[in-house]
């Protein structure tokens, strides 16, 4: 176990690294944030930080001479960031899981070679490669890009009507994959824990609500069978006991037909959609993952409450009014853009006795 007072390094200064930092010290450990952005909520709530881009190896030198381990709150880092840093000091969760999870092709290759089911896929790189694909999946399809997507961004809805010019400008972007679209029955997801000793501990699923890509609302219990909860969290323990994965990763899943469980994507870092724990849980994920990373027992990460966890996406957080009777979090982003997620609340519906 990394000793109190230990350092740990975050790359990231957004929501999630706020809240890993409160975690963090909340253990005895103090945080260091490196983020490119100086609006970033993090800072507030960190012993240190840097604002520099994560190319700026002067930046990075310092920064890794300023901690014990790194861990990130976002996977899009760049390979050379990570390069430079691992060479210094441990990266947790390490660099296979952020491999698998930055290319949606690599992804579904590696979900589909553990046998865990995906919607059907292609790779496209061409105009040519894209007729293949689609008279191979079918209409309705979304052809999104490999890499740097999150937050529905980089993708575009295809059906019989959609013009070919909107695929070519589409293909420009960069390498892409095609997905069939598939009609689930609602959006669920895992936060699963793994640490250094192998132990392994999945919060309860959550039930996801998207609008345009983007989470709106959590809410657990999902309204799933046992059954299917219990394989939900199998899937998600298999994946990361087969990466010897440690720290917190979000698994998100479409439920076809009640029963079918398809893995949509993995985050290898804290999710939005365990936001829920905060208050459901006395262990929540931020905590859970620091005690991963820090060798630390895992915590009793058991649901206590049902809770229903909202977004505060863009213009809301000027409309708070009666929604702050829940339990608030607001992340303090001076900047309020129409996507940019600026707070949850967190509703406890109803406590377990
Ligand atoms: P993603 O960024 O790939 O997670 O996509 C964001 C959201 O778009 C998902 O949470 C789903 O609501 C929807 N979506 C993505 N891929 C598919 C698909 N193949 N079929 C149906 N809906 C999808």
């Amino acid at each position: 176990m990394y000793p109190q007072g230990s350092r740990i390094g975050i790359l990231g200064g957004g929501q999630l690294a706020k809240f890993l930092s409160i975690a963090a010290s909340k253990l005895g450990y103090r945080t260091h944030i490196f983020t490119n952005q100086k609006d970033s909520p993090a800072i507030a709530v960190s012993e240190s930080y840097t604002i520099a881009s994560y190319l700026n190896y002067a930046a990075l030198k310092n920064f890794s001479n300023s901690v014990d381990l790194v861990t990130y709150e976002f996977e899009n880092i760049p390979s050379e960031t990570l390069d430079f840093l691992v060479q210094q000091l441990p990266i947790y969760p390490d660099r296979k899981a952020l491999l698998v999870s930055q290319d949606r092709m690599t992804e579904k290759k590696f979900l589909n070679s553990l046998g865990i089911e995906t919607v059907d896929f292609a790779s496209v790189n061409s105009l040519g490669d894209y007729n293949d694909a689609i008279s191979k999946i079918g209409y309705p399809a979304i052809l999104k890009t490999r890499t740097l997507g999150y937050d529905g961004k980089g993708q575009i809805h295809i059906n019989k009507q959609t013009k070919e010019t909107k695929i070519f400008d589409h293909l420009e972007i960069g390498p892409c994959i095609l997905e069939r679209k598939v009609q689930f029955d609602k959006e669920i997801s895992v936060i699963i824990c793994r640490s250094n000793n192998g132990t392994v501990m999945g919060f309860d699923p959550g039930e996801n609500v998207h609008s345009n890509g983007i989470l709106r609302e959590t809410t657990v219990p999902a309204k799933i069978s046992n059954d299917l909860k219990l394989s939900a969290i199998s899937v998600a323990g298999r994946l990361v006991n087969s990466l010897n994965y440690v720290g917190v990763m979000g698994v998100e899943f479409f439920v076809l037909k009640s029963k079918r469980l398809l893995v949509n994507e993995i985050a290898p870092r804290v999710h939005n959609s365990g936001h829920w724990t905060q208050n459901g849980c006395m262990i929540d994920q931020f905590e859970q993952h620091i005690r991963a990373i820090t060798d630390m027992q895992l915590g009793d990460g058991s649901r206590h409450a049902n809770v229903r966890m909202i977004n505060l996406i863009g213009d809301d957080i000027n409309h708070l009014g009666e929604k702050t009777m829940g339990s608030s979090y607001i992340y303090g982003k001076q900047k309020s853009t129409p996507e940019r997620k600026m707070g949850h609340i967190n509703y406890v519906t109803q406590y377990s006795v």
